[in-house]
């Protein structure tokens, strides 16, 4: 017989691994402990040599579904007997910490939800060790009841049985709850409190009224996707003209019926992080996703969602739900009812809550398929904050973000830990939640920053609330350039350290001479840049006009043209004044920029071939030219390099102007870009004998451009790096910044 000390690293907390551990314990004749140290699960085993070498395997080989092993530690200890195994209660210690994020309702939690012989039948709040709320609920480390929003409802002696019973799926489950003891919804403003009150709202989404409901990372405006009237009045409410609501579906047969879907896509969608996944559109109205072949859809992910959906009452609901976050404008998602009340009462009808706190928001997170591999757009709710794998450093940074979509990354040894969405950072509120959401992870994960990051861009709002930080904490702050961020966030998630042809188009960033960066070529590794390369300069005239109205791009590139003022008003642009005004404010310099931003080119492009003249929602004007390139066919390509993109943007507008067809013109434009970016790193292969590319930057969201920009590198020869878990767009540049904070 032996005694052995195991420590297990990776996601296991919160995740049913300690009674996994207990279970495989007795099969396999072990006795002794196992704790639950913050970073870690230690176990204390006593058995043959065996039995231990078995249950090792179980342990790294066959840990619960939602576990990630990162190692086993197996040390020998001096030989003592146990004769049954326990659980210990926790004591904290310090290291590598692994916070789970919150797992969607599982498949046998689902069925008991509607079973009417469960004792938890339509609870609202059921869950096991497999699924239910873990971030969003967590107040500090370890995970444990008492430190979890669920310390104000003692369990019932049945839920408290199932919690200590090993046979059970709830042993250890820290939000265990039913009936008798968990959590209330309830409708603000009256007495209507649990299936009272679901089923007070279902009603009201029948007959066509928008809900505010609360989740698990916060609350969602609802209503029936298949009432136009509704979806019409939601987007006057919330003056959201164009911009694609999500839809939450009942079930995958519903999917399948509005979208095509591959099973890539099915196996995101049924996932347990249930994010948004972008599927191409069969049915549903057009008022949903206005002008766009593409919808967000969702599954149930949280039991008060399906009640929404199958709660057996008098009311018929539709299989297909609006769920968009419930915001203000710019403002992060609501979270208590106070948020609820002050900010989303005007947007809705009824407004259902429940008294279980959300103490960290958690937007949904959306995805897209690529190729057979994710592709994400936004990480929050369900990923958020597992790390990403760095090498081993003794470091603690934080990367505060950029301005726009802002998330905040903790590095912490060889950690990174992107948080959930926070939000765009122009408005105050925002600002607050990312002082409030930083401050809690830090004490979460353990993490007292040596060193603070930042965009450098003097204007921003994170970049006052980092230099603020920094002296309270009275440690440096490094500011890094934006796209370099962008760049390093894609060589972190590919785990690649080594010297990168840096791809980095984009929309607006702050360029280290002054000037607006965002169609930037660098030569880089993770501790210096240098820029090679970027497209051709042009002037942003009008300010910040200029980034939703592409008109004003494109009048001002074709400025320079022999009859640019003629081409204009032929191409719709603007009316001879209009254009007088821009080409005197662009030779006066009169609020007028330097840009080299990809984006505004897009934007431009799309405003000449008249497929949006301007924009209401950021990336609206070149995400229709991309759809509109996916119809053209492939055409020949504008020679050149990237100095060469204004001369392709005025062939365009000629070419337009002839009456060439606009959807084999838009392709020409992404064509022309891939093979112009090809070319640039060929060139940057040739002076460096660098033969990696990172493609990396909002504009690579457009997935043609990466597809054909992918595809010829690769013909080229070159090794491509992609994003896939970290959004290429703002969203990941915290993991850049951390990156780098960690190895500077
Ligand atoms: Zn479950
Ligand atoms: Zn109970
Ligand atoms: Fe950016």
């Amino acid at each position: 017989m032996k005694t052995v000390n195991i420590h297990v690293y990776g996601i296991v907390q919160g995740v049913g691994f300690r009674p996994f551990t207990a279970n495989a314990a007795r099969r396999h004749d072990i006795c002794g402990t196992a704790s639950n140290k913050g970073s870690y699960v230690e176990i204390i085993a006593y058995g043959s040599e065996n039995d231990l070498a078995a249950f090792t395997d179980t342990l790294r080989y066959s840990p619960p579904e939602r576990a990630v092993v990162l190692s086993v530690d197996v040390k020998e200890l001096p030989l003592r007997a146990y004769d049954d195994f326990r659980i210990i209660e926790s004591e904290r210690e310090y290291g590598d910490i692994f916070v789970s994020p919150d797992i969607a309702i599982c498949e046998k939690c689902s069925k008991e939800l509607l079973d009417p012989h469960d004792r938890r039948y339509l609870h609202p709040f059921i869950n096991c060790t497999q699924c239910g709320p873990r971030l969003t609920i967590l107040d500090n480390m370890p995970y444990d009841r008492e430190r979890t929003s669920m310390k104000g409802f003692p369990m019932c002696s049945i839920c408290a049985r199932e919690y200590t019973d090993h046979m059970s799926r709830r042993y250890d489950a820290q939000p265990v709850c039913c009936n008798d003891c968990g959590p209330q919804v309830y409708i603000i403003g009256t007495e209507l409190r649990g299936l009272d009150a679901v089923s007070y709202v279902r009603k009201a989404i029948a007959e066509g009224k928008i809900a505010a409901i609360k989740g698990i990372g916060g609350f969602h405006l609802c209503c029936d996707a298949r009432n136009d009237e509704a979806v019409l009045r939601l987007r006057k409410l919330k003056s959201r003209p164009m911009k694609p609501f999500a839809v939450m579906m009942r079930d995958m047969d519903t999917v399948r019926r509005e979208c095509k879907v591959t099973p890539e896509e099915e196996a995101l969608l049924t996932g347990w992080q249930k994010p948004i996944v972008l599927l191409e559109r069969l049915g549903l109205s057009e008022h949903i996703a206005p002008d766009n072949p593409t919808i967000g859809v969702m599954l149930p992910y949280s039991p008060i969602h399906m009640l929404l959906f199958d709660l057996p009452d008098t009311y018929s609901i539709s299989d297909a739900l609006v769920m968009t976050s419930a915001n203000v404008k710019g403002a992060p998602i609501c979270r208590t009812d106070e948020d609820a009340l002050r900010e989303i009462s005007s947007f809705c009808d009824v407004i259902m809550s429940h008294n279980r706190d959300i103490l960290i928001r958690a937007d949904d997170s959306v995805t897209q398929v690529l190729d057979g591999k994710p592709y994400m757009i936004r990480r929050s709710r369900g990923y958020a904050p597992l790390p990403i794998m760095t090498d081993k450093t003794d470091r603690i940074v934080l990367g505060i973000g950029g301005e726009l979509k802002n998330t905040f990354c903790i590095g912490k040894y060889g950690l990174l830990y992107p948080s959930p969405y926070v939000g765009d950072m122009e408005d105050i509120r925002t600002a607050d939640a990312l002082l409030s959401a930083s401050e809690r992870m830090c004490r979460l994960l353990e993490a007292q920053p040596d060193t603070l990051i930042c965009d450098k861009h003097p204007g921003y709002n994170t970049t006052a609330i980092a230099e603020d930080m920094a002296h309270k904490l009275g440690v440096p702050l490094i500011k890094v350039q934006h796209h370099y961020a962008h760049v390093l966030s894609c060589m972190a998630e590919n785990r690649r350290y080594d010297p990168v042809i840096g791809v980095s188009f984009d929309g607006t960033g702050y360029g280290d001479d002054g000037t607006i960066w965002g169609g930037e070529v660098f030569v880089c590794d993770i501790r210096e840049y240098r820029r090679v390369s970027h497209i051709a300069q042009f002037r942003q005239v009008g300010g910040d006009l200029a980034s939703r109205e592409g008109w004003r791009i494109a009048a001002s590139l074709l400025s320079d043209m022999p009859d640019g003022k003629g081409l204009c008003t032929k191409l719709g642009l603007c009316d001879e004044k209009a254009f007088t005004l821009i080409e005197m404010m662009k030779s006066r310099g009169i609020n007028t920029a330097v840009s080299t931003s990809c984006g505004r080119l897009f934007d431009a492009v799309s405003a000449i071939l008249g497929i949006r003249r301007a924009s209401t929602f950021e990336g609206e004007a070149s995400t229709a030219l991309m759809f509109a390139a996916e119809k053209g066919s492939a055409s020949d390509v504008y020679p050149g390099r990237l100095s060469d993109t204004s001369a392709l943007v005025r062939e365009i507008a000629l070419r337009a102007s002839d009456g060439d067809n606009i959807y084999d013109l838009a392709m020409m434009f992404h064509a022309s870009l891939a093979d112009m970016i090809t070319e640039e790193c060929i060139a940057a292969r040739d002076s460096f004998g660098i033969n990696t590319a990172a493609l990396t930057g909002g504009v690579f969201q457009n997935r043609l451009l990466v597809r054909l920009t992918r595809d010829k590198l690769e013909k080229s020869g070159f090794d491509v790096l992609l994003h896939s878990q970290i959004p290429p767009n703002d969203g990941g540049i915290c993991v850049g910044q951390a990156l780098y904070g960690l190895f500077t």
